[in-house]
């Protein structure tokens, strides 16, 4: 029955075709950032985490929502309930790269990629060597801006200040 299994064949590649494309439009759209996937998650597989995980060598303590494990693999995961966005922030993308380090100074391997969970979507973000030698950059800025004496804004975003409890004396809201 070759006709059959070729057509078989041909049913599935359109299907995958399909999909593909739909996937590529829906990105498209989307505006995600390289290495960033809308995904389908079982949140039923995710396992809290109960302890702040802490590495020395980062001096870098915190805890992902959850954990999940994938082919022995540990990948973080992280909700923001009511966040509705298209694309993910980069600061929470910063803060799941956070994780993943965290996971792999502790577990002993790097996880390929994390979740980002908001209210209506999942993200699948790569946790790439340029996302974390980002992160380790901004981790030294951190540090180094914490011991100086007077530090500029870095953000124009007036909804920020506006729930920040250092409003009043900061001398830098953006309204
Ligand atoms: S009020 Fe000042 S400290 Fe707070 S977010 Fe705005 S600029 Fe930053």
């Amino acid at each position: 029955m070759p006709v059959c299994f070729a057509a078989l064949v041909l049913l599935a590649l359109g299907g995958a075709l399909g999909f593909w494309s739909l996937a590529r439009r829906q990105r498209a759209r989307a505006g995600l950032p390289p290495g960033a996937r809308v995904t389908y998650a079982d949140t039923g597989a995710w396992e809290r985490v109960a302890q702040p995980l802490f590495s020395r060598r980062y001096a870098l303590t915190g805890k992902p929502d959850y954990i999940v494990e994938n082919a022995g693999n540990k990948i973080p995961v992280e909700v923001k309930p009511n966040r509705v966005a298209p694309a993910p922030y980069h600061s929470d993308v910063l803060q799941l790269v956070a994780y993943g380090l965290l996971l792999e100074e502790t577990f002993g391997a790097p996880p390929a990629y994390g979740l980002l969970k908001y209210r209506d979507v999942v993200f699948e973000i790569d946790l790439t060597k340029d996302l974390r030698a980002e992160l380790l950059a901004t981790l030294n800025a951190l540090r180094r801006d914490a011991t100086a004496r007077d530090v500029a804004r870095s953000h124009t975003e007036p909804q920020r200040c506006r729930g920040c409890g250092f409003r009043a004396t900061c001398g830098q809201t953006t309204e």
